[in-house]
């Protein structure tokens, strides 16, 4: 007796269609599965024999084949244990095997039966529409995710026997999920903090507004307790609300990584991700043997925030240099890459010197020459080459930072890089922002007066800056005039372009 289950697996972000075909027939008990699995899928037989036996179902004493189609696929995680479990009942006459066609099915299974979340659902609900599937059977935990997708009935189920009678009953008896079961906007608390509550620290905060407007990645430097943490914590409540394509992209992303909670729907907020300085180059940008995003994906469309920059591995830092060139990274693998999108504005921090308190007026810093140059020079010149705003963020009493009058409110700030990021938006479709501009983009869009090359040039021979670093203050000047509303870059625009760059004028 053969069945025919259709499933789906996740590659990078990507659902791809999978056939779970399954064979009991006569003979010595024996259980064989083919069609490339991992060995955590390879694991399934052992939950799928107790899920069927507890759940009350006969686990048949034949010989049992189960082929999972197309084999040139590596199929990875325990999503396959549901749409095996059901095959094994169809293939045995517990489902009426003609029900099972049209819908898609996916979930793992625990020992009694129960149905456990699954990763990427969101990404297989879209497949599952594209194909015009009749339904998706689903973990009831990952309903709010699955309903982002719309047009698509959805068959939300908890235990094995649910799906069991789900699957037998007619479709006009499919319960509708309730409105409230399908989820509310996912919130990352990156819009609780308010740049109101931050006094002080004028500087800083105009490199944040600069870096929102024009998508530059910023440093900030300065002693421990200056509020670098809290700066950047507000940056993502200054940047333009995201948009329903990029929250699908996000959202997608989070769910593969398995960071959504149940019961979120659609990401609202830009992500905020804060690694540690102790990641792994995997966890920073993606990897293992079955490729899942690392940080710097699950910050796509948002802000990667990375403190003590200086402590971070070398390796680490230099896997950096793909995502922050091509918004993507890829993931290489025996069988085939794939491509993780990691498009996120970076915001780093580190301390002046080894010990922080270096030009602090009230700690004495005990550093030497050569540990300050060491400790600065962790940060490679092709890293540096990235960080368009270099701002040194000063000691202040942390009274300073919470108490006086109230600073100006995220949602003006945000107003002026809405309106900032409309003009680059109508001067350069293609790279949407400023940092974006490429050299010859620069030289179209950005064109500088003789007073403002003669200036540029004085400064470059000043600040020993690369033709990189050249083309690095004239972008984030253009983002400067873009806020001012102006159409050429005048001379105050260089002039405040010249001033965000701290480490090169003091190293
Ligand atoms: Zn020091």
């Amino acid at each position: 007796m053969l069945a025919t289950v259709e499933s789906a697996t996740v590659i990078g972000i990507d659902a791809c269609r999978v056939h779970v075909e399954v064979d009991v027939s006569f003979g010595l008990p024996h259980f064989q599965l083919v069609g490339l699995p991992d060995a955590s899928v390879r694991e399934s037989r052992d939950r799928v024999r107790a899920a069927i036996r507890n759940s009350g179902y006969e686990f048949p004493a034949h010989r049992i084949t189960i082929n999972l189609a197309p084999g040139d696929v590596r199929k990875a995680g325990p999503a396959f244990d549901l749409p095996i479990a059901l095959g094994m009942l169809a293939a045995t006459g517990k489902v009426q095997p003609s029900s099972l066609a049209g819908i898609l099915h996916v979930g793992e299974l625990s020992l009694d039966g129960a149905i456990q979340p699954a990763r990427g659902v969101l990404a297989i609900a879209a497949e599952a529409r594209r194909h015009g599937a009749r339904a998706l059977l689903l973990p009831y935990d990952n309903l709010a995710e699955a309903a982002v997708v719309s047009g698509l009935t959805l068959l939300p189920v908890r235990t094995l026997v649910e799906a069991v009678t789900r699957l037998n009953q007619s479709p006009a008896d499919w319960p509708i999920p309730a409105p409230s079961t399908l989820g509310t906007p996912g919130t990352l608390g990156t819009l609780d903090l308010d740049l109101s509550d931050l006094h002080g620290q004028a500087f800083a905060r105009r490199a944040l507004e600069v870096a929102a407007a024009g998508g530059h990645n910023l440093l900030m430097v300065g002693p421990p307790g200056a509020g670098k943490t809290m700066l950047a914590r507000r940056l993502p409540g200054i940047l333009p609300p995201l948009s329903f394509d990029e929250a699908i992209e996000a959202t997608t992303i989070h769910s593969v990584a398995g960071q959504l909670r149940s019961g979120v729907g659609l990401l609202s907020e830009r992500p905020f991700r804060a690694p540690h300085h102790t990641i792994s180059d995997v966890a920073l940008v993606g990897g293992g043997s079955t490729p899942r995003p690392g940080e710097v994906s699950l910050a796509h469309h948002g802000v990667l925030f990375l403190d003590e920059m200086p402590e971070f591995d070398r390796r680490v830092l230099e896997a950096l240099r793909q995502p922050i060139e091509e918004g993507r990274i890829t993931v290489s693998r025996a069988l085939r890459s794939v491509v993780f999108p990691a498009r996120f504005v970076l915001v780093a921090a580190m301390n002046p010197c080894p010990c922080g308190y270096l030009g602090d007026p009230k700690r004495v810093c005990r550093c030497t020459p050569p540990q300050i140059a060491r400790y600065r020079g962790r940060l490679s010149g092709p890293l540096r080459d990235r960080l368009d705003l270099i701002v040194e963020v000063e000691a202040v009493p942390i009274t300073a930072l919470t108490e006086g009058p109230a600073g100006e409110s995220s949602a003006a700030v945000r107003e002026r890089v809405l309106a900032a990021r409309a003009r680059q938006l109508a001067r350069c479709a293609r790279a949407r922002v400023n940092a974006q501009l490429s050299g010859t983009e620069l030289k179209k869009h950005a064109p500088l007066n003789l007073a403002g090359r003669r200036l540029l040039e004085r400064s470059a021979d000043k600040l020993h800056l690369s033709a990189r670093g050249f083309h690095r203050i004239i972008r984030v000047a253009r983002t400067i005039a873009d806020l001012a509303g102006a159409e050429a870059i005048a001379t105050e625009h260089l002039m405040e372009a010249l001033q965000y760059r701290f480490v090169e004028s003091t190293s």
